[in-house]
């Protein structure tokens, strides 16, 4: 028997909608049927059309009766909120026929899970809710979700396919986290997101860390907005040094927040969100403008390096203008290209489309570096090796933590010979240790860019830096 099958055979799926005594397609001519029409608007106002199950204002309804009750039984209860994962690819690879019917037997499919005290509704598109009116031990609705999750491993019929549904749940309890209805569906929400963010397919129960981490994160976005005009940004440099001499061969210019509400705020944490809003552009903007500004005063006052370099997002690439804004940067303050270079992980490669490839060789035809950041921990196709032009290759942090490991030593020896043959030069990062140094000079790398030459410096801390080496020469 298919799931299709299974689920026609549930009786407890009931559709209030098909009230066979109401044909929709007669004249409404006796008084008879005039209150049979009335009676039927007025399940529409409470019911879901596609899925006959209660629609999200019936739901809040039945949610808020079920608080005023919590109130003198003292029982805890719960919200489930589902959300089917990916479903628009379904929409889009099998039309939204097949989407509606999907929906249809996911409801069906769901109602057969749950039991008697617990309620199934669709709150809007593929989004659906169940209020379980009470339970005793949270193991109650975390056997409900896995319950779900294993009906869910048999794929649904679509036309002559098979479709394989996944969904990512969260939950809110009364009255642990809230008495209210929309703040309960908004906790949900939350948690239901952190599934999402998990990696989909699972459940989460909310908690106050996440709450915490929702609020954090919208204070990160409104005062993102005016961290420029409020001169709240500012930039450290850290010094990419040749061991074999000291002498530095650049610097990477690094991102630094500081806020009066939120204090300092790491570019790791603001940076995703920036790139979400949107806000990563003029951000990304003003540290170009900013690091090149700095590198034309430093070159002025003759202090010797060769390279500057600005981390670039790949919302920061989609926009039309990227090129011209690098290459008027660099001529507003007189720094020729070759000085400055730009450095994008191997996530901006993994969708190497043509366009992508031709911005990056105009770039780089104009003289500005590039340099992949983060090199081996993409888990890109080395293949744009050959495509993408390439300057440089940043070895990441991770390989030289365990640099002692025999196979580890293998693999950056094996980067190091590959960057040669391609002409890349290489750089690695996170060098903390003298031990560190001594082993990668063995290997034949020497341009370093860790803390055990130098943290990420204020302005006047490298400009002292790049004196004292200066003076040295
Ligand atoms: P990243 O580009 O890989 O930058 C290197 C990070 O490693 C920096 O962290 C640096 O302080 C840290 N680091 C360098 N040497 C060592 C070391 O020896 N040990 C340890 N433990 N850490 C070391 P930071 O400044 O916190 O930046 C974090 C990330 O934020 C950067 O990683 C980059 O992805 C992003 N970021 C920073 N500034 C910008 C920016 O202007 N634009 C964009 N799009 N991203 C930026
Ligand atoms: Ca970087
Ligand atoms: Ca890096």
């Amino acid at each position: 028997m298919n799931k299709s099958e299974k689920i026609k055979l549930n009786k407890k799926y009931n559709c209030k909608l098909k009230d066979e005594s109401f044909d929709e397609s007669k004249p409404i001519e006796s008084t008879y049927r005039k209150q049979k029409f009335e009676e039927y608007v007025k399940l529409l106002t409470k019911y879901d059309i596609l899925t006959g199950l209660p629609n999200s204002s019936y739901f809040f309804k039945k949610l808020n009766n079920t608080l005023e009750k919590t109130k003198i039984n003292n029982k805890k209860g719960a919200v489930i909120y589902m959300d089917i994962d990916n479903y628009k690819a379904i929409n889009d690879n099998w039309g939204y026929c097949a989407g509606d019917s999907i929906l249809k037997l996911f409801s069906q499919l769901i109602n057969g899970c749950i039991e008697d005290g617990a309620e199934l509704a669709r709150l809007n598109g593929d989004e659906f809710a169940i209020l379980v009116h009470e339970f005793n031990n949270i193991i109650e609705i975390e056997e409900l979700c896995n319950k779900i999750y294993k009906e869910l491993e048999e794929p649904f019929k679509v036309i002559d396919d098979e479709v394989h549904i996944t969904v990512s749940m969260g939950i809110s309890i009364f009255p642990d986290n809230s008495m209210n209805a929309d703040e309960l569906l908004r906790f949900c929400d939350f948690a239901m997101y952190k599934s999402k963010h998990k990696g989909k397919c699972t459940y989460t129960v909310f908690n106050n860390e996440i709450l915490d981490k929702y609020y954090r994160e919208a204070l990160i976005k409104s005062e993102l907005k005016n961290a420029i005009n409020n001169d709240e940004l500012d930039i450290f440099y850290q010094p990419q040094i040749n061991a074999l001499n000291n002498q530095i061969r650049g610097m990477e210019a690094l991102l630094r927040w500081s806020n009066d509400k939120l204090g300092n705020v790491s570019p790791a944490e603001f940076i995703p969100i920036a790139e979400k809003t949107g806000d990563i552009v003029n951000i990304g903007n003003w540290i170009i403008d900013k690091a090149l500004e700095q590198a034309f005063i430093w070159k002025e006052k003759g202090y010797k390096f060769d390279h500057i370099s600005v981390n670039i997002s790949p919302i920061q690439m989609k926009k039309i203008d990227f090129k011209e804004n690098l290459l008027n940067s660099c001529a507003k303050y007189d720094v020729p290209p070759n000085f400055f270079e730009i450095e994008i992980t191997e996530g901006i490669l993994i969708d190497a489309c043509k366009e992508k490839i031709e911005l990056l060789n105009e770039i780089n035809n104009n003289g500005i570096n590039i340099a992949i950041d983060d090199f081996g921990t993409g888990y890109s196709s080395l293949s744009y090796l050959i495509n993408i032009p390439i300057n440089t290759l940043k070895i990441d942090k991770t390989f030289i933590d365990n640099i002692e490991n025999y196979k580890n030593k293998i693999l950056i020896r094996s980067i190091i010979n590959l960057s040669k043959d391609l002409k890349y030069n290489i750089i690695t990062e996170g060098v903390e240790t003298k031990e560190q140094v001594n082993l990668l000079a063995g290997l034949g790398c020497n341009i370093i860019q860790g803390f055990y030459f130098s943290k990420p410096l204020p302005k006047y801390e490298m400009e002292a830096l790049l004196k004292n080496i200066s003076e040295m020469k």
